[in-house]
């Protein structure tokens, strides 16, 4: 854990969050400012910078990607599709910095990039 990071501290439980999904690896939060109607967090539970760093772990990477796709089933989204998002870096409007898809769904999205 990661006593500066607050996705670390989410998981920790000393930060609340509406949690929709968990397993022994990952935790699926609601993002604070939805940007539509489905937006959930997927994040592993250890500390990986981005998706860069998390590539260095296939197991953690195949959980992220497992618990993403459980989620998005949980909020409906297979059948009209939906999101999944890595921002990294400055350029990829990364803001934390602990890795997390974006799963985005529950209208139709616009352009992909803006
Ligand atoms: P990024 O730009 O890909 O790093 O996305 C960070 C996301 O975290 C943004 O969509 C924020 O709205 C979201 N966020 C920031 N703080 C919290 C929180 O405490 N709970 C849930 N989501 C958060």
């Amino acid at each position: 854990m990661d006593n500066d990071c607050l996705f670390c501290r989410i998981v920790a439980g000393e930060i609340p969050a509406t949690v929709v999904h968990e397993t022994a690896t990952t935790l699926a939060f609601r993002d604070i400012d939805p940007k539509a109607p489905v937006h959930v967090l997927v994040i592993p539970k250890a500390h990986h910078r981005d998706v860069l760093a998390l590539a260095g772990d296939p197991a953690a990477a195949a959980d992220l990607l497992a618990a993403s796709a459980a989620v998005a089933q949980a909020e409906g989204l297979t059948g009209d599709g939906f999101r999944l998002i890595f921002n990294t870096g400055g350029h990829g409007g990364q803001e934390v910095f602990h890795v997390h898809a974006h799963v985005v769904g529950g209208r139709a999205l616009g352009p992909m990039v803006s």
